[in-house]
């Protein structure tokens, strides 16, 4: 089974805005598909689909072959812009916060939280406050809060689009890495606006276009052209 599979998915909301017509997109499991397209061709609504924060119009959406989310024994993780750290907690309860509302002991948490840390190069930094972060090091911590549940789907819905290029290129390069560590586990839907990024990061990008929000184009990027 397809771990995602959305087929003729039409969204129009209740204003009328047809943000999706007649989509259909199958991730396999290792997959890593950029959704490029220009703004309001659909990309987030078609994230939160998959993520189970809406529901299609017409059409439907199947999670490894099941009806909503919850059945499928998938665990999804979502990463937004915007880093969404608790100001008040420290790095590490941010990071925690998934595991504490899974009722993980805490004596398995540490060492699970300490283990995503290092995964995207925090981990002498658990005991600092957002605050005290560059924006870049949020958004790695945000990203060690989606994965330290170990997710099969990980959703980005434009992570790095408010980061300097400079951080974000260097974001960009360990999230590939990260990925190729999964060894084909791990799933990716990353939004992004930038081809360069799309083609750089993906196995396969998946273009867009507005009014209505549909897919162009579904190319897979070949892999000896994302070797250095
Ligand atoms: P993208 O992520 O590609 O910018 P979106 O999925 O955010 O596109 O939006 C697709 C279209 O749907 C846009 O025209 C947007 O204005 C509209 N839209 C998004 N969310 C809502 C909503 N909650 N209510 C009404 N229109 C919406
Ligand atoms: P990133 O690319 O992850 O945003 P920066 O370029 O902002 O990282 O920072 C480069 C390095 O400087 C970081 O990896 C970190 O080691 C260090 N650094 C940045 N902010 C702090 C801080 N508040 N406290 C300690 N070290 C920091």
């Amino acid at each position: 089974d397809s771990v995602l599979f959305a087929n003729r998915v039409e969204k129009t909301y209740p204003n009328g805005t047809r943000a999706l017509d007649e989509v259909r997109l199958i991730i396999q499991r290792g997959d890593f598909v950029s959704l490029l397209g220009p703004s309001g061709c659909g990309k987030s609504t078609l994230l939160k689909m998959f993520a189970g924060l809406e529901s299609p119009s017409h059409g439907h959406l199947r999670w490894l072959g099941a009806d909503a989310p919850g059945k499928s024994g998938l665990k999804i993780a979502m990463v937004f812009q915007e880093a969404t750290l608790m100001p008040w907690a420290s790095v590490a309860a941010n990071v925690r916060l998934p595991l504490d509302l899974a009722g993980v002991p805490k004596a398995e948490s540490e060492s699970r939280v300490q283990q995503a840390l290092n995964q995207v190069g925090l981990g002498r930094f658990g005991n600092c406050y957002p605050r005290e972060l560059s924006g870049g090091m949020q958004m790695r911590a945000s990203i060690a809060r989606a994965l330290v549940t170990e997710p099969d789907v990980l959703l980005m819905d434009e992570p790095f689009g408010a980061l300097d290029e400079f951080t974000r290129n260097k974001l960009d390069a360990d999230l590939r890495s990260l990925w190729a560590a999964k060894a084909g586990q791990l799933s990716v839907i990353f939004v992004t606006h930038s081809i360069y990024e799309a083609v750089y990061l993906s196995s396969r990008v998946v273009m867009m276009a507005a009014r209505p929000g549909r897919i162009v184009a579904d190319l897979p990027i070949p892999e000896p052209q994302r070797d250095e």
